[in-house]
C-alpha cells in the first residue's frame, strides 16, 4: 500500500511538473512530417543554390523560395506588406599593400597582409622590436602609437592571437609578425590569398581603420629593422626604426535579405515570439577538389526547413480557429556565416518593437549527430535557456517532457566553455537586446563547412523530433497566460 501510494503520489506531481499533453497542440505537432522537411531541404541544399552566399545568385534564390513558401502559406510580409526585409552591406576587395624599410621598398613577395582596411597614403611609424612578445619584453616596451615587431611561436594563429592582442591593448598601431621559415611563410601565403577581400560587413568600411596584421619574412624583419636576421632572432643591438605601409582596398555595395513571414495572435497579437535560423551559407569554395558546392544541408538549411515547418503548422492552426495568442514571426536571416549580419541588422532595425518581443527560439544545425552522440538517444544542444529567463528554462524543460523526451545536453551552455557558442548563432543578436533565447544544436561533425554536408546525410527523424521540440516549446510561449519574465541580467 504504502508503495503504490508513493508511486500514485509521484505520477501526481509528475503530471503537476510536466502537465499533459494539449491535444490541439499535438494535432499540429504532428503536421511537422519527416516527408515535409525532406522536400523542402532537397530544394534549399540542392547544387543549384550554389551554397547560398551571401548576396550571390544562390542565396537570392533560396531567399525568393522561401517567400514564396511563407506567401502560400498566407503568412504575412510585415515589412511594408513584404517578406523581404533589405539588408544592406559592405565588402572590400582584396587589399593592395606596400611596405616601406625607411625608403627602400620591401619586395612584395615578402610580406602579407592578414587583414581588411584602408588608409590614405603612406603611413609613417616608429618601429619597435617586441621579441617573443613575452610577459617580460612585453611590460617595458612602449608600442603606443607605433608600429610593433614580434615572432609567435611556430604555427600560431594569426587571429585572436594572444600576444597580438596585448600589443594592440598596449596601443600598437600596426603590427608585424616575423616568421623564419620558408615554408611556414608559404602556409601562410596560401591562407592570405584565402582569406583576402570577400568580407562582409554591415558598416561602410572607411580610410584609416585597418585591423588585422602583416606578415613578414625573415628578410623583410632583416631589412625593417637594418639588421641581420640571426641579431634581430637573439635581439642583438635591435635598434628602433622606422616603417611606412599603404594599404587601399576598393569598397562595394552588396544587397542581401533576411526573410520573415508573420503570423498575427489572437488576444495577446501585440507580443511577438520570433523563431530563426540563418538561410545563407558559405557558398562555392573555388580551391576544393570535385564537389565544390557547400551546400550546407546541416547547416543551416535544417534550421530553415524547420522554421518552414513550423510556420506551416501554426498557419494551419490558425486557418482551424486554433491560432496563437501571441504573433509569431517566422525569420530566415542571412549574413549568418559572415559574422552573424542578418541578425545583427534586425536587431538594430527590428520590424516589431523590441520591447515587445518575448524571445527568439533560433535553430542553427539540428540534422546530425555529432561523433560524441553517434549512438545515443535522440538528443539536442541546448544552449542559453537558463542565461535571461529562468521561466523559459523551466518551460522548455518541462515541454521536452511533456511531449518530446529529447536528451537536453547542456554541454555548450557552459559560461567558461572554451567554444563560447552562446555568442556564435543568431540568438545573440537578441540576447544581447535582453531577449531570452534558446539555442539549438546539435553539434559539430565532419562535414562541417564542407561540401559534404549533403542532404543524405541528414537523420530526417531526428531533425523532425527536434523540429518539433522547437514548435511545442513556441506554442507553450505564444499560449500562456503570462509573457515570460526576465529575471537574469
Ligand atoms: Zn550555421
Amino acid at each position: 500500500m504504502k508503495k503504490i501510494s508513493i508511486f500514485c503520489l509521484s505520477l501526481l506531481i509528475l503530471n503537476l511538473s510536466f502537465g499533459q499533453p494539449n491535444p490541439t497542440a499535438q494535432k499540429y505537432g504532428a503536421s511537422i512530417t519527416e516527408a515535409d522537411l525532406k522536400e523542402n531541404l532537397t530544394i534549399i541544399a540542392s547544387d543549384a543554390m550554389e551554397g547560398r552566399e551571401t548576396g550571390k545568385r544562390g542565396q537570392k534564390m533560396a531567399a525568393a523560395f522561401i517567400a514564396a513558401y511563407f506567401e502560400d502559406l498566407d503568412l504575412k510580409g510585415p515589412v511594408s506588406g513584404s517578406h523581404y526585409q533589405p539588408v544592406p552591406l559592405f565588402t572590400t576587395s582584396a587589399p593592395v599593400v606596400a611596405i616601406k624599410a625607411g625608403t627602400t621598398e620591401i619586395s612584395a613577395d615578402k610580406y602579407l597582409f592578414f587583414g581588411s582596411g584602408r588608409t590614405n597614403g603612406d603611413v609613417n611609424l616608429p618601429l619597435v622590436f617586441a621579441g617573443k612578445g613575452s610577459d617580460a619584453e612585453l611590460e617595458k616596451l612602449d608600442v603606443n602609437g607605433k608600429a610593433a615587431l614580434v615572432f609567435l611561436a611556430e604555427g600560431a594563429s594569426i587571429r585572436n592571437n594572444a600576444v597580438l592582442t596585448k600589443l594592440r591593448e598596449k596601443g600598437a598601431r600596426a603590427l608585424f609578425v616575423a616568421v623564419e621559415k620558408s615554408d611556414e611563410f608559404a602556409r601562410l601565403s596560401g591562407m592570405a590569398r584565402r582569406f583576402s577581400g570577400g568580407s562582409l560587413s554591415l558598416k561602410k568600411p572607411e580610410a584609416g581603420e585597418i585591423t588585422g596584421s602583416f606578415v613578414v619574412s625573415a628578410e623583410a624583419a632583416s631589412q625593417l629593422f637594418n639588421t641581420t636576421f640571426e641579431k634581430l632572432k637573439k635581439a642583438e643591438k635591435v635598434k628602433p626604426a622606422s616603417v611606412s605601409y599603404s594599404i587601399s582596398q576598393a569598397v562595394s555595395e552588396v544587397r542581401s535579405e533576411n526573410i520573415l513571414g508573420f503570423l498575427e495572435g489572437s488576444d495577446k497579437k501585440d507580443e511577438v515570439v520570433v523563431v530563426t535560423a540563418h538561410y545563407d551559407h558559405i557558398g562555392i569554395s573555388a580551391q576544393a577538389e570535385g564537389d565544390k558546392i557547400n551546400n550546407g544541408a546541416d547547416d543551416d538549411g535544417s534550421g530553415t526547413v524547420a522554421v518552414l515547418a513550423m510556420a506551416k503548422a501554426f498557419s494551419q492552426a490558425k486557418k482551424d480557429g486554433n491560432g496563437p495568442r501571441r504573433s509569431i514571426l517566422f525569420m530566415t536571416v542571412t549574413g549568418e556565416e559572415k559574422g552573424l549580419l542578418g541578425s545583427e541588422y534586425y536587431s538594430e532595425n527590428p520590424v516589431f518593437p523590441l520591447d515587445k518581443t518575448v524571445v527568439d527560439l533560433n535553430i542553427d544545425m539540428i540534422g546530425r549527430r555529432d561523433p560524441a552522440h553517434k549512438d545515443s538517444p535522440a538528443y539536442v544542444y541546448v544552449i542559453g535557456s537558463d542565461r535571461l529567463s529562468s521561466e523559459l528554462h523551466t518551460l522548455s524543460e518541462n515541454t521536452n517532457k511533456t511531449y518530446s523526451n529529447l536528451v537536453f545536453d547542456y554541454l555548450y551552455n557552459a559560461e567558461d566553455h572554451p567554444d563560447r557558442i552562446y555568442y556564435r548563432s543568431d540568438h545573440w543578436n537578441f540576447a544581447k537586446k535582453n531577449i531570452p533565447i534558446i539555442f539549438y544544436f546539435d553539434g559539430v561533425h565532419e562535414d562541417y563547412h564542407r561540401p559534404s554536408d549533403e542532404v543524405d546525410k541528414i537523420e530526417f527523424d531526428l531533425l523532425a523530433l527536434r523540429a518539433k521540440n522547437v514548435f511545442y516549446t513556441a506554442w507553450e510561449i505564444a499560449n500562456r497566460d503570462n509573457r515570460l519574465v526576465v529575471d537574469k541580467k
